[in-house]
């Protein structure tokens, strides 16, 4: 009956008007774009000259903000808020929660004879100490200790964020405790950014550039999700709790049909998707594809790449607001990565590159020979980490959820390889097998080197089913999940890359000092680099079985679960290479393998009790009520055939609450399991499979009970009526 209310009430709706507001409706792109945020344009307006050149200084080259510098910055920041409606700001950060955080605080303050006035104090802007004892800390803080304090990051702009009755301002900031521990996503992924930055440009040197003072990394992430109607949402605690549906038989149609895929937007969605997008361009993130994805019901939103740092925050900015207008729509959206069983989940597809300060990309090929020896530099030492460290990239996007994803047949596996093309590959090959000691630069023109320019991304890009797949001009890390963070794959990729690139600069200076050419010095670091990571390459399907055996073959990790792939985190050498470029120390590591392993418990563990509250309360009782009209039908009907049925039906029930007990006997269990290494792996192994023991009952009883009963909305109503 909920069921049918719930597909009555989607029906009759309609989009009665336009959501933006009519102020906005003439304006173009470039006007929205950016209005709510203290960018170049608002700086320069609020700011005195000195003050704005001071700042854009150390936002594009570093350096340390002093008091009075503070002082006037908030001071500009503060009338530019107040001038668009703010009354309150907010130190605005990532807790290793996954989520970001804010706490408010109002610009109200008192002057000397007590008149209330608007005051952001230099020391307001710089740093901020929320109450924030219950973060996960992870045993780096205890809660009667000092805070932890929240530290203004400048080179991720301030923003308004809108409410219906009011303006806040948001300052992008860190999250430290007092002794300067990370307690946040986003500091390490600033120190990965700094690392990367100084080996970069000694390879850069190398090569003889002088002129590049700053290498950052960029990025694109692709954004997927799904959209459900929030009455269905409403009607499914599963969804509210848990961010996926536990239960589900497969609907009759599901994604065979691959109707879905670029195909026309509903009007419906159309709506929601131009407001979102309206609302992403007033906060400056530069959003720019739009489209439906494989799975039904499932979509697409990707931005034009942007510096790390800011785009890991316009990340977090983008999922809020798909949060908040989809919501205003009267949809629900589902960030999980997995929300339904038997279709497509969702992932972000992770582009990212290397952009010096010159504007270059060096993972573009270049024009001569010689640019494309520094271009194989790069993009050699890329696959070479991603060799020597996949088990780390594998742990960087473990979840309770993304486990889901990767390993079924639809999204990269959880074997971390590397596709890189065709002709990349035949380069490669050349110079691996070239027994010539000659490394002149017609040498190496020989070897392929002079083809590259011609690479074209269309080539390149046609194997969609690697988890790291080079694109032309970038690799594209396909295995983050949808609801995720992106700052740990980032600062786990910069770190690895960092890595290798201090090693290939350490080498070819010693050659060189040696008395050998660049080229020659440069061939004798990248051969043995190739040969070494070949293992990782696969040019293949990566979703076929035959590739599992392969890459155990090859030595390749394949974790599966969250609970192995997260214990590579401890592994000496993965400790070693964050300590070495400073991005986390062994304590901030260890703290966030504590984290992690407790988030994914607790995940379960809500999945599991949920599982159980909806079998007991509303499956079980409505198939009780199926049982008892089977059998008053059929008990005057002498019929063998009839009776079948009923019997089947009676020992399906029978099944489903043998199950129930199966899952509340091992959930008795837990409890009685200390160490947390092994409570992870109880409810990987023992809980998790009862859950899907059960649903798999529960689905068959689904597809046999009077649909007019069954109380949870089916996937097909809710990935077919919206
Ligand atoms: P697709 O992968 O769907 O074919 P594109 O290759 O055009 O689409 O781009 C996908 C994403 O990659 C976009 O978000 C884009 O901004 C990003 N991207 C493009 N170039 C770079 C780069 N140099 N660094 C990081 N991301 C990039
Ligand atoms: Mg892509």
């Amino acid at each position: 009956m909920l069921r049918e209310e719930a597909i009555k009430m989607i029906t009759e709706r309609r989009i009665l008007s336009p959501t933006i507001d009519e102020k906005m409706r003439g304006k173009t792109i470039t006007q929205i774009y950016g209005m709510n945020v203290f960018n170049e344009k608002n700086m320069e307006k609020f700011l005195s000259y000195k003050v704005f050149h001071s700042l854009q200084k150390i936002i594009k080259e570093g350096g340390v903000i002093d008091a009075s510098l503070a002082e006037e910055v908030a001071s500009g920041m503060k009338e530019w808020a107040i001038s668009r409606g703010a009354t309150h700001f907010t130190h605005w950060f990532h807790p290793l929660t996954g989520l970001t955080a804010e706490k408010h605080d109002s610009f109200l303050s008192f002057d000397r004879s007590g008149h209330p006035i608007e005051r952001f104090s230099g020391s307001n802007l710089i740093q901020g100490e929320p109450d924030a004892s219950s973060f996960p800390s992870g045993g780096l803080r205890s809660t009667f200790e000092a805070r932890g304090y929240t530290a203004w990051d400048p080179s991720s702009p301030a923003f308004l964020v809108e409410g219906i009755n009011g303006v806040t301002l948001c300052i992008p900031s860190l999250f430290l405790s007092y002794r300067g521990d990370a307690l946040d996503k986003k500091t390490p992924l600033l120190r990965s950014m700094e690392s990367l930055s100084i080996q970069a440009i000694r390879i850069l040197r190398l090569f003889g550039n002088r002129s590049v003072t700053r290498v950052w990394t960029t990025v694109g992430p692709e954004q997927e999700y799904f959209l459900v109607d929030k009455e269905y949402f409403n009607r499914r605690p599963d969804l509210i709790l848990t961010g996926r549906t536990l239960f589900g038989a497969k609907p009759p149609k599901g994604q065979e049909m691959e109707d879905h895929y670029f195909g026309s937007i509903r009007e419906r969605v159309l709506a929601f998707m131009q407001e979102v997008d309206n609302e992403l361009l007033k906060l400056g993130v530069p959003v720019k594809t739009r489209h439906n994805e494989v799975a039904p019901s499932q979509f697409e939103i990707a931005p034009i790449f942007e510096d790390s740092n800011i785009a890991t925050d316009h990340n977090q900015i983008v999922m809020e607001v798909l949060r908040k207008v989809a919501s205003k729509h009267n949809f629900a959206i589902l960030l999980h990565e997995k929300p339904f069983a038997g279709i497509n989940g969702s992932g972000k597809h992770n582009n990212w590159s290397l952009c010096d300060s010159d504007g270059n990309n060096l993972l573009d090929p270049g024009k001569t020979p010689h640019d494309n020896l520094q271009f194989l530099t790069f993009f050699i030492s890329t696959i070479y980490a991603v060799y020597k460290y996949g088990d780390l990239l594998r742990a960087s996007i473990a979840s309770a959820g993304n486990d889901h994803r990767l390993g079924a047949n639809e999204a990269p596996p959880a074997i971390i390889s590397v596709f890189i093309g065709e002709q990349l590959t035949s380069i490669l090959n050349n110079i691996e097998t070239n027994k010539s000691p000659d490394y002149t630069d017609s040498a190496i023109i020989d070897l392929g080197l002079s083809k590259i320019p011609s690479i074209n991304k269309d080539q390149t890009d046609r194997n969609r089913t690697s988890p790291f797949a080079f694109t032309g001009n970038k690799f594209e890390f396909r295995a983050v999940g949808s609801s995720q963070s992106i700052a740990p794959a980032n600062y786990t990729l910069n770190t690895i890359v960092a890595d290798v690139l201090k090693d290939v600069a350490d080498k070819i200076e010693s050659l060189i000092k040696s008395g050998k050419s660049l080229n020659q010095s440069v061939m004798e670091v990248l051969i043995p680099m190739i040969k070494e990571s070949e293992p990782v390459r696969f040019e293949g399907n990566n979703y076929d079985p035959e590739w599992e055996k392969e890459a155990k073959k090859r030595g390749l990790p394949n974790k599966k679960t969250t609970p192995e792939a997260i214990a590579d985190f401890m592994v000496k050498k993965n400790v070693e290479v964050f300590v070495r470029h400073n991005v986390l120390s062994e304590e901030e590591i260890s703290s966030r393998y504590k984290i992690l392993l407790e988030q994914y418990i607790k995940t379960v563990n809500i999945e599991a009790e949920c599982a159980l509250t909806i079998a007991k309360t509303m499956i079980l009782p409505v198939c009780m009520k199926h049982q008892n009209n089977l059998l008053s039908a059929t008990s005057a009907i002498n019929d063998k055939i009839q009776k079948e049925l009923v019997n089947k039906y009676v020992a399906l029930v029978s099944d489903f609450i043998t199950k129930i007990t199966e899952l509340e006997r091992a959930m008795d269990k837990k409890d009685s399991i200390e160490d947390e290494e092994k409570k992870a792996e109880f409810f990987c192994k023992e809980i998790l499979p009862a859950m899907n023991r059960l649903r798999a009952c529960a689905d068959l009883l689904e597809e046999e009970t009077d649909d007019s009963l069954w109380p949870l909305p089916k996937y097909r109503e809710m990935l077919f009526v919206y």
